[in-house]
């Protein structure tokens, strides 16, 4: 009887620790399960805002690639819409701009993705206009949710006072069926912000606040 008791001691804390450490997994990987298409606004024949020598695309695509590392270390399974400076406009397309945005809007819609993001940098005729923000569009029921969620961490970790805006006049944002959001992470006219937004630290710091938004959204 002594030995059935020791048995079901021993029995019972392996049990417990497998628990434990399974939980402790599942835990630090949030996303597990969850496709994201990470979409770096801009690229190739277009360049985006401009400030001098510095182009949108190239500082949307910097970010875009530490996002999707970020990402994939909480789970998720990512794709990018762009990995280095081209568009996607069809060759010989009269409107490069739209034939560019149509073909984003394909590649997510037939994706099966759970959520997509894209990241654009703002521009402001005052240079005093600074933060970040998320733009949405009402197409999809969760958009605001997650735009509130996102926005929160652009709050608390990057010090943004911006407000979500609902927009409902982008081609892009109007024609994709799953959740997303576009995220203007920055003002190029703002001389703090401008540098901030080159240096990798601060790239990175940007992608922790997306994927915590991410995160909190799917637990809201
Ligand atoms: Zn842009």
């Amino acid at each position: 009887m002594q030995e059935y008791k020791r048995l079901t001691i021993i029995l019972f804390f392996l049990f417990f620790c497998v628990f434990i450490r399974v939980d402790a997994k599942i835990n630090d990987l949030p996303l597990l399960g969850k496709a994201i298409y990470v979409d770096p606004g801009h690229g190739g024949r277009d360049p985006g805002a401009l400030y001098k020598d510095i182009e949108e695309a190239d500082i949307n695509l910097e970010i875009s690639k530490h996002l999707v590392k970020k990402l994939e270390e909480k789970g998720a399974i990512v794709y990018i819409i762009r990995d280095g400076d081209y568009d996607l406009s069809r060759p010989n397309s009269y409107n490069i701009k739209r034939s560019d945005l149509q073909n984003r809007v394909k590649l997510i819609n037939n994706s099966n993705i759970d959520l997509y993001l894209s990241i654009h940098l703002n521009t402001y005729s005052s240079s005093n206009w600074k933060g970040a923000q998320v733009f949405y569009d009402d197409i999809n029921n969760n958009n605001k949710k997650l735009a509130e969620n996102i926005q929160a961490s652009f709050k608390k970790m990057l010090n943004s006072n911006r407000k979500i805006k609902e927009i409902s006049t982008y081609y892009m944002y109007r024609h994709i069926k799953v959740p997303g959001a576009l995220l203007e992470v920055g003002f190029l006219t703002n001389p703090n912000e401008r540098h901030l937004l080159k240096t990798e630290n601060y790239q990175k710091k940007i992608c922790d606040s997306i994927v915590e938004g991410v995160i909190n959204y799917y637990n809201s």
